[in-house]
């Protein structure tokens, strides 16, 4: 039997990098996988590609509406929610001077807000089939400070101490939903690509950074779905080789 057999999860940005990989991995598993995104044209590419088992619904995570939608589509075709990922986010490099309230608002809206209408409505999903793990993916920006990347660092540090939060309140009221974040560092998804291309626009020394690959976070994705991971709740993961706990740079 694999680890994920009978298992209904979602992925939000799960077209491209860390949210594609969960979603793969998850599938091998056994899992009935949905994964949604803004990028439709991706999205169904990905879907296809992943193979049966496997759908698209087209979402923006920043808008209520669309989590009443799709959760309602996927808990009315698929019969229940086990595990979901709010994977979905977005990056502006600017530091605290240069931020703009639009940047803000735009990195918050589908981070922040985002996470919380997931959380939130994944939560009324599962209360009624008997609980699931609902997975935030947060950043190494959460816990440690990146100069340039502020509203985003504070949108990932949200995210984080919002999984804590509800992780007690699942577990006081004894719903047996399960709510964890995890922490990449560096990893090779097109998001980094756009984002170091930036850096560089900034004028920052390149700084040669240890860069991991998207199923290094696939794999805890699945460990976190699976019951395997049953007495884990509020906790945080950090996905970095050392990034986060040596005062040195590590050579990539
Ligand atoms: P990515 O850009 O490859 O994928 C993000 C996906 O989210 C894209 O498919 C995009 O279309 C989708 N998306 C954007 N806005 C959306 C919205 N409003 N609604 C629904 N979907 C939306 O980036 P990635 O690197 O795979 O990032 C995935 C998550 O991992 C993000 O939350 C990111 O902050 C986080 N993260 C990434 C890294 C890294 O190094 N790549 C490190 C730490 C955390």
């Amino acid at each position: 039997m694999a680890r994920l057999d009978g298992k209904v999860v979602m992925v939000t940005g799960g077209a491209s990098g860390l949210g594609r990989s969960g979603a793969t991995l998850m599938h091998a598993e056994g899992a009935t996988v949905v994964i949604t995104d803004v990028n439709t044209a991706l999205g169904i590419e990905t879907a296809a590609s992943i193979g049966d088992k496997c759908f698209f619904i087209e979402q923006d995570v920043s808008q209520m509406a669309d989590w009443e939608r799709v959760i309602d589509q996927v808990v009315s075709r698929y019969g229940r929610l086990d595990v979901l990922v709010n994977n979905a986010g977005i990056v502006v490099v600017a530091d605290v001077e240069k931020t703009t309230v639009e940047d803000w608002r735009k990195v918050h809206s589908v981070g922040t807000d985002g996470t919380f209408f997931g959380i939130q409505q994944a939560i009324g999903a599962m209360r009624k089939t008997g609980g699931g793990s609902i997975i935030n993916m947060s950043s190494l920006a959460g816990m440690i400070g990146y100069p340039l990347i502020f509203a985003y660092s504070a949108s990932k540090g949200a995210i984080r101490a919002m999984t804590k939060s509800a992780a007690v309140y699942c577990a006081q009221n004894s719903f047996d939903i399960r709510v964890n974040s995890i922490h990449p560092g560096t990893i090779a998804t097109p998001m980094v690509a756009g984002f170091s291309a930036d850096v560089e626009d900034q004028g920052e020394e390149k700084v040669k950074l240890k860069i991991g690959q998207p199923d290094d976070v696939g794999h805890m994705i699945v460990y976190l779905a699976s019951d395997e991971s049953k007495f884990i709740s509020g906790s945080e993961f950090v996905i970095d080789s050392t990034a986060s706990v040596t005062e040195g740079l590590v050579p990539g």
